[in-house]
């Protein structure tokens, strides 16, 4: 036990999983064990379902400056110790660490700033007397204690996406991380105790979702549950929580489209295309998927992006020259191997890569940067996600067409338009079903707006002033203002006396 890690955080203090379960956590970019730590069962569920509900009488009742105090002293701390942060996550995700140190924790740090600021600003409809006799008003409560379960394509973020809004609206929550990726999150809960946020407010209970995950969100003292991951997971905690009447809120997968209109920038779109294809080699659930290009524009497209594809330096995480490093297991290298294997079975073309990378280790999870074209839109490959370096190109006619495509599959999470005309930019902006829709960009986020989906990709939206939406209850208080006993509207019911 002793050499074990500890992977729970329960009521600020780390201790060991009281499973049996060892927990191997590997970075995937060589296969190396960083470290070993027992799983939680179902007693560490319920001690940190406790911790987080024994915390809520105090932070609940905590005002909005104070809590906006210690968020900015957290952001401090994350400050401080950023470096520790970027090379844990790209070491346990396989992330290159250009990607950590540009993106995930500065991304995190911001959030958490943005988050001790709106903390202050929870909104609604004005105080006033709406029926003439009452003065209503508004409150805005936290629900309680949140259970929340995250995905390993971005640890730390999905972690902050899902503790700061609970928090800042004066929750306290309990966390589920992968257990491929726990590392950065318990290093995220333990500099909140640093920066003087109480201890049980956010904890930490690490293994696997089918049994740990499970057991949260069954749990009968846990009032919301909040989820990324898989469309096919979330189906299953949206029916297990409506059990026991929880609030839902799922951010899913997606299959994000990428539509380009024949006046489009084709140097713009194809870079656009790359980057937003193969960022955190490709598993993001916004990422590029589905390119549909306008027939003018589409040889020279797929030309362009095979040749940038093929520059890409896929290499060792922590190389700062590396654009892209591996993918987040062995089994997630498997899979997206096998799915571009039916596709070209089933007749498609794989321009470039389509295989794991010669140069690597063996060990690694890698696969190349790979572009295909004449799938079908009906096909696996156009259809499902597959989380993982793959793009495909299709060509299309008509934009009622091309806006028709984008729109054939069940996800709706995000989505871009290229073009240099603006009212066929704002005419595919409307027209798209998803929660974000970029013009002339794909992938970039901000903490000011939400992210969340339509469709199959869920429902509930991250970050913004949005999430508050999520994490509280809006209670109406009407208060008579006439003191009389017999008002009215009682002549409705009865008459007598
Ligand atoms: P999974 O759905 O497989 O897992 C997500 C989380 O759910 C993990 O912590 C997992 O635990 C847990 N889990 C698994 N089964 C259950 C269960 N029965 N009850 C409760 N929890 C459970 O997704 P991945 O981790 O593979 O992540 C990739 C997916 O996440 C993709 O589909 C992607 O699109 C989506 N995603 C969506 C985002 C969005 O904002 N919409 C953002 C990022 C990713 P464990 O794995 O430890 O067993």
């Amino acid at each position: 036990m002793t050499d074990h890690q500890m992977l729970q955080s329960i009521a600020g203090s780390l201790r060991h999983g009281s499973s049996d379960d060892v927990l191997s956590i590997v970075d995937p970019s060589t296969g190396t064990e960083l470290t070993t730590g027992l799983s939680a069962n179902a007693s560490d569920v319920d001690a940190a379902v406790s911790s987080a509900r024994a915390a809520f009488a105090g932070w609940s009742r905590t005002t909005p400056a104070e809590r906006s105090e210690l968020l900015l002293r957290w952001a401090d701390e994350l400050s401080t110790r950023s470096e520790e942060f970027i090379a844990l996550e790209s070491r346990n995700g396989g992330k290159a660490i250009k990607l950590a140190r540009g993106f995930d924790i500065p991304g995190v740090i911001d959030n958490v700033a943005f988050f001790a600021a709106i903390a202050r600003n929870l909104e609604g409809k004005a105080t006033g007397e709406y029926s003439g006799d009452h003065t209503s008003s508004i409150r805005r409560e936290p629900i309680g204690v949140v259970g929340s379960i995250a995905p390993w394509n971005y640890p730390l973020q999905m972690a902050a996406w899902k503790i700061l809004p609970a928090i800042a609206a004066g929750n306290t929550i309990v966390l589920k991380p992968s257990e491929l990726t726990p590392l950065t999150t318990l290093l995220f809960a333990e500099t909140a105790v640093t920066a003087g946020i109480p201890a049980g407010v956010i904890n930490v209970v690490t293994g696997p979702g089918s049994t740990v995950g499970q057991t949260l969100v069954e749990h009968p003292d846990v009032n919301m549950v909040s989820f990324t991951g898989s469309t096919r997971v979330g189906r299953s905690v949206a029916a297990t929580a409506a059990g026991s009447v929880k609030r839902v809120h799922l951010e899913l997968g997606g299959k994000a489209p990428f539509v380009v209109f024949d006046d489009a920038d084709v140097e713009a779109a194809a870079r656009g295309a790359v980057a937003g294809s193969l960022i955190n080699a490709g598993q993001d659930c916004t990422a590029a998927t589905r390119a549909y290009v306008q027939r003018p524009l589409y040889d020279q497209f797929v030309e362009r992006v095979a040749e940038l594809m093929n520059g890409v330096r896929v290499g060792p995480t922590d190389d700062p020259s590396t654009d892209m490093g591996s993918l987040i297991s062995i089994a997630q290298r498997d899979n997206v191997a096998a799915m571009v294997d039916r596709a070209r079975d089933a007749g498609a073309k794989v321009v470039c890569g389509g295989g794991a990378p010669s140069d690597q280790p063996d060990a690694g999870a890698y696969y190349e940067p790979t572009l295909i074209v004449n799938a079908a839109q009906d096909s696996e490959i156009v259809q499902n996600e597959i989380f993982g370096p793959v793009l495909v190109c299709l060509p299309f006619d008509t934009d009622d067409e091309g806006l028709a495509l984008a729109n054939d599959t069940p996800y709706g999470l995000a989505a871009s338009a290229w073009s240099t005309n603006v009212f066929r930019a704002q005419r595919a902006s409307r027209e798209i079903q998803a929660g974000c829709v970029w013009i002339n960009d794909h992938i970039p986020i901000i903490s000011e707006m939400p992210h969340g989906g339509y469709k199959a990709s869920g429902f509930g939206k991250d970050m913004s002033t949005y999430s508050f939406d999520e994490y509280t209850n809006i209670k109406h208080v009407m208060s008579d203002i006439t003191s009389a006993a017999h008002k009215g509207w009682h002549d409705l019911i009865f008459t007598a006396g």
